[in-house]
C-alpha cells in the first residue's frame, strides 16, 4: 500500500517548523528519519495532510558535552552516530542494539523519543537517566522530564504543535545494560538499563508495559550499601514482581516477568563488573 496524498514543507528553522505544525491544527507530522513515520504512512495508519520535514534546520544534529557529568543530544542526532560517540558510553552501547546499519544511519533520537515505542531502546535510557527533553512550540520552548513525556504505547505528552530539538542526559558512573531479543537488532522483549548517578541506582525497564517501567521499591533496596549478589537478586526480584506484563504474539506474560528477574540481575550485575564500563 502507499501513502495517502499529503502536502510537504522543508522547514528551515525551528520556529518555521512548529508554525506550520499549528497552521496545520492537528493535521501535520515532522519527519525525521523516517523509519517509523514511513511504515505509518504506507499502511495508513496516519494520514496526515502535511509532513514537516525537520532534517535541513541547523543546529540539531549536534553532541554537546554540557558539563563534566551531563551531555546533549541533538533531535536529528543518528542512532549511528550515537553509536560513534565517546562522551556518554552507555549510549554508545544501547544505539548498537537499535534495528540494522540502515535504520542505524537515518533514524534519530528526536524521532525515537516522540515515536514513544514500549519496546524501543532510547526511551528505557531516558527513563533510567532521568532525561530532560527539551521542547520548542509557537509559544516558545519548555524542557519535559521524560518521567513526564511517556504517557502510553506511542503516545508522549507532546501537542500536535511541538517538537523536540535536544535531549540533556547525566553521564551514569556506573552503568549496565541488557536486551533480550529474539535477534540481535529487533526491538526488546525485555531491555533494562541499569546506572549509578551521583551515588544512587537507577532502573528502568522497557517491554513490559505501555511505558518505560522505574521500579522504585528495586532502587530503594540498592540506596542502602554497595552492590552485591545478594542486593541484586533482591532488587532484580522486587523490579520483577512490580511488572503487569501482558501477553502477546511475541511472549507471554509470565516469560517477559521471568525475563525482567533475569535480564535486571544481568544489568546490574554488568554495572558492577567494570566500573565507566557496563558493557563487560
Ligand atoms: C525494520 C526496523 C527495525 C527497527 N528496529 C528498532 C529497534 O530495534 N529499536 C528501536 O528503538 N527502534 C527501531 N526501529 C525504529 C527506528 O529506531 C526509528 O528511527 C525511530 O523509532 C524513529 O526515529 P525517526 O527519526 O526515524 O522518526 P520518524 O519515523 O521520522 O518519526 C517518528 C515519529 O516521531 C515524530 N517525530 C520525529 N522527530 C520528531 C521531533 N524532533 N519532535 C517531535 N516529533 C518528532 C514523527 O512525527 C513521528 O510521529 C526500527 C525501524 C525499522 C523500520
Amino acid at each position: 500500500m502507499k501513502s495517502a496524498r499529503f502536502d510537504y514543507l522543508r522547514a528551515r528553522s525551528v520556529e518555521e517548523a512548529v508554525r506550520a505544525l499549528a497552521d496545520a491544527h492537528g493535521e501535520g507530522k515532522i519527519i525525521a528519519g523516517g523509519q517509523s513515520l514511513a511504515p505509518v504512512l504506507a499502511l495508513r495508519m496516519a494520514r496526515p495532510a502535511l509532513l514537516v520535514d525537520v532534517n535541513r534546520i541547523p543546529g540539531l544534529g549536534g553532541i554537546t558535552r554540557t558539563s563534566e557529568s551531563s551531555i546533549r543530544i541533538g533531535a536529528l542526532v543518528r542512532h549511528s552516530a550515537l553509536m560513534r560517540q565517546c562522551d556518554h558510553p552507555l549510549l554508545a552501547e544501547v544505539a548498537g542494539w537499535i534495528g540494522h546499519t540502515a535504520i542505524r544511519s537515518r533514524g534519530t533520537t528526536g524521532g525515537s523519543i516522540a515515536h514513544a515505542d514500549p519496546s524501543a531502546e532510547l526511551p528505557v535510557v531516558a527513563a533510567a537517566l532521568d532525561a530532560v527533553v527539551r521542547v520548542a512550540g509557537p509559544r516558545g520552548s519548555r524542557e519535559v522530564e521524560a518521567g513526564d513525556l511517556f504517557v502510553g504505547a506511542l503516545e508522549t505528552s507532546l501537542t500536535e504543535e511541538e517538537m523536540i530539538t535536544s535531549v540533556e542526559l547525566p553521564i551514569p558512573q556506573r552503568w549496565g545494560f541488557a536486551e533480550l531479543s529474539r535477534r540481535h537488532g529487533d526491538f526488546g522483549l525485555v531491555t533494562v538499563v541499569a546506572a549509578e548517578i551521583e551515588g544512587r541506582w537507577r532502573i528502568a525497564v522497557g517491554g513490559v508495559g505501555s511505558v518505560p517501567y522505574r521500579p522504585a521499591e528495586a532502587e530503594a533496596l540498592l540506596a542502602d550499601g554497595p552492590l552485591t549478589e545478594v542486593t541484586i537478586a533482591r532488587a532484580a526480584a522486587a523490579t520483577a514482581a512490580g511488572i503487569e506484563p501482558s501477553t502477546d504474539i511475541h511472549a507471554s506474560g509470565d516469560y517477559r516477568r521471568a525475563m525482567t528477574e533475569e535480564f535486571t540481575r544481568r544489568a546490574l550485575t554488568r554495572a558492577t563488573a567494570a566500573p565507566d564500563n557496563g558493557a563487560a
